[in-house]
């Protein structure tokens, strides 16, 4: 999607902070940390939203959460962690390129808002 912003994160065309990358998928810094760890975690292949996973693409969602076990251990979040996807507008979901939002190193509340 050419006017995708996430797109253009995975494809380095707009700057991020890179923590992890692989074939399949791209995680980086949060613009806007919600906790003193908050990694935004994509696939590289663009799905808009939770309620687009199919059949057809859902093996990009298990290679993010291949990712995501990797990254809390290249990061050390022993501590524990959240995996949030924001589906929707109200899910909360603001940029439509589905993402998840790994937060940790604080005892993050349950329920959330
Ligand atoms: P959503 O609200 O869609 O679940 O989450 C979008 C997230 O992307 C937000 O936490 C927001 O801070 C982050 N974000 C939005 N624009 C940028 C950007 O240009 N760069 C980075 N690194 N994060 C962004
Ligand atoms: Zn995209």
């Amino acid at each position: 999607m050419s006017d995708c912003l996430f797109c253009k994160i995975a494809a380095g065309e707009v700057p991020s902070t890179k923590v992890y990358e692989d074939e399949y998928v791209y995680a980086f810094n949060d613009i806007d940390p919600k906790a003193p760890f908050h990694v935004i975690v994509i696939p590289k292949k663009h799905i808009g939203s939770a309620d687009e996973i199919d059949s057809s693409n859902s093996a990009e969602i298990a290679h993010v959460f291949e990712a995501i076990a990797k990254i809390a251990k290249q990061e050390k979040l022993e501590n524990g962690y959240r995996v949030v996807n924001n589906c929707g507008e109200d899910g909360g979901q603001t940029v439509h390129h589905i993402h998840f939002h790994l937060l940790a190193r604080r005892n993050l509340a349950w329920p959330p808002g």
